[in-house]
């Protein structure tokens, strides 16, 4: 059955009250926490979580902080849906962390600020509640974010890891270069690649200004942050299903090898 609310055209509108509306329907389904940390006019800012007792990696994924990137809110809301966040791990999503973005179809919120620069300043009041979230949660195995990048030709990844942990990056590039072009550039946003499509840039949160997401959740919560990219030039649903799947594989790598006992 076709999403409606991706049109033929790769024209793809979040209505925020709607969209949260629908990931709200979905996580109570799926036996989630339902959490509003904050409110953006309409729309709650939403943290979905879900816990099963007993040994459990914990995984965070978070999307929409960039509300001129439809895939990644998409992708997390069908996951969701399709019932991937089972009981073989604690959940922690953030699905929309900017709804006033996908409102004006801006990158940034409605005071203009990229909120993926706004974590050590903390200037807007969707990253002063998100911090405030956060601060409430334990350490993470592993955390995702979603983006789209608007000049990069092919999918790719950033991983922060410190500490030299099982690295997913690989696995993730892997699994999706039968559906989408992975990334050829040696340079990507200023970054140069370590191998094809996978950066690996500066996790030392003090030599680094302004903080992303990524960047908070290395300094307070986790040894092994991806941010994953899919590029904004490829049709909605081929964004999707790369993100889909990248996500996919990183969830199996950390459950397995939580299973086995090394993380
Ligand atoms: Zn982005």
């Amino acid at each position: 059955m076709s999403d409606p609310s991706i049109s033929p055209g790769n024209e793809c509108i979040i209505d925020p009250p709607q969209f949260a509306a629908r990931l709200e329907a979905a996580a109570r389904v799926q036996g989630f926490r339902v959490e509003h940390y904050g409110r953006i006019e309409k729309t709650p800012l939403l943290a979905l979580t879900k816990r099963t007792s007993g040994p459990r990696p914990r995984i965070y994924i978070s999307a929409g902080i960039h509300g001129d990137e439809p895939a990644p809110p998409l992708a997390l809301a069908e996951l969701l849906e399709s019932g991937l966040f089972d009981a073989r791990a604690v959940w922690f999503l953030c699905p929309l962390l900017n709804p006033a973005g996908f409102t004006c179809h801006t990158r940034e919120n409605a005071d203009r600020l990229d909120l993926n620069r706004d974590y050590k300043a903390l200037r807007s009041v969707e990253i002063q509640a998100h911090a405030r979230w956060l601060q409430r949660q334990p350490n993470f195995d592993v955390t995702l974010g979603l983006h789209e990048d608007y000049d990069a030709r092919g999918f790719y990844v950033y991983e922060l890891n410190p500490g030299g942990r099982r690295s997913h990056a690989r696995a993730m590039i892997d699994s999706v270069a039968d559906i989408c072009p992975i990334e050829t550039a040696m340079v990507i946003d200023g970054h140069s690649v370590a191998e094809p499509g996978i950066i690996r840039p500066i996790a030392d949160p003090l030599l680094r200004d302004p903080w992303p997401e990524s960047i908070y959740l290395r300094a307070h919560h986790t040894q092994l942050a991806y941010t994953i990219e899919t590029p904004s030039s490829l049709p909605l649903r081929q964004r999707i299903n790369a993100l889909s799947r990248a996500i996919q594989v990183a969830v199996k790598r950390t459950c397995d090898a939580h299973q086995r006992g090394h993380v």
